[in-house]
């Protein structure tokens, strides 16, 4: 009898410091880490594609209060929600991505959508929102994507700025909430898929774009190396274009994809500068979760057996 392909997924919850709140919800992320990757396999094992199934892991944690994107994502510095996504299918580079989004209950459906049924790659702000309306994609109000964990960390640093006796350019001031989500995933027919979603950095300037929805950068897949979802302080990640270099060492180098993320996370990328966190599968479905901060929530499951999650380096 031919042996069964490998299958896999991954999905992160965002990589930086650690907080209390991570402590006190620390259940809740385990559950919801669970959940994402339970729906993600869910769709692999019955015969879905590796796009499917990220769009489908990745909805679960938008939808989850907990992470920093869908609801509970991050508010911008007037208190609002701006989120950002990107999908890549590896097979032939196709990709879609969103920026500056409002109201979109998933903005990874929407990425997809812009992947799937336009001819661009990356839809932002009102365009992207009039393109939902058209297409009919699930809307929220405003106060859907706002919980009590978010509202409370925008009023602490809202204070803090105010109080500052410096208060000139301190617009990103502790900009370390880090929540974002994404998923890889390596499905039976060899396809390798990555989905990114975020609400980006807390406090952070309005109309700002992270990496999460920058395909090569917090998103990537090719099915000939890898699929990677990245997290962490996006400006670090865009000046080292995390996503893509971890493919290119894997491509051009022959490294393998545990040793092609732990040189661009681990000694290619100066911490000093900033968290940066990697999720990857290859199209053998082996796995990598590399990260250079305190913690990256993460869970994984392959046909090979191995399942599991953690939130610390070994817990
Ligand atoms: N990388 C995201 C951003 O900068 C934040 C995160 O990963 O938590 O928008």
């Amino acid at each position: 009898m031919a042996k069964k392909k490998p299958i896999a997924i991954i999905v992160h919850g965002g990589a930086g410091p650690d907080s209390d709140h991570i402590h006190e919800n620390r259940k809740g992320y385990e559950q919801g880490l669970q959940a994402a990757v339970d729906a993600g396999y869910e769709k692999l094992e019955k015969g879905g594609n590796a796009v499917d199934a990220v769009e489908a892991a990745v909805k679960t944690l938008e939808d989850n209060p907990l992470f920093n994107a869908g609801r509970g994502s991050a508010l911008n510095a007037n208190g609002e929600v701006e989120m950002d996504a990107a999908i890549m299918r590896g097979s032939d580079q196709s990709s879609g991505a969103v920026a500056l989004i409002r109201n979109i209950r998933n903005p990874i459906s929407l990425a997809k959508a812009v992947m799937l049924n336009t001819k661009y790659r990356f839809l932002g702000d009102m365009g992207a929102l009039e393109y939902a309306k058209k297409i009919d994609i699930r809307m929220e109000p405003s106060s859907y994507f706002i919980t009590e964990h978010q509202f409370d960390a925008f009023s602490k640093k809202r204070e803090e700025e105010f109080t500052s006796s410096d208060r000139i350019g301190k617009e990103q001031l502790n900009a370390r909430m880090h929540g974002t989500v994404g998923a890889v995933a390596l499905d039976r027919d060899g396809l390798l898929a990555a989905a990114t979603s975020t609400g980006g950095t807390e406090n952070k300037k309005m109309g700002r774009i992270g990496d999460s929805c920058i395909i090569g950068v917090g998103c990537y897949a090719k099915n000939q190396t890898c699929a990677i979802s990245g997290t962490g302080d996006g400006e670090l990640l865009i000046k080292n274009i995390i996503a893509y270099d971890i493919s290119a060492l894997m491509e051009y180098k022959g490294m393998s994809l545990q040793q092609a993320c732990e040189e661009v996370v681990l000694k290619r990328t100066n911490p000093d500068e900033g968290d940066v966190g990697v999720i990857g599968v290859d199209k053998e479905g082996n796995i990598a979760l590399v990260f250079n901060s305190e913690r990256m929530h993460r869970a994984w499951k392959t046909s090979g057996r191995s399942h599991g999650f953690r939130i610390y380096k070994d817990k």
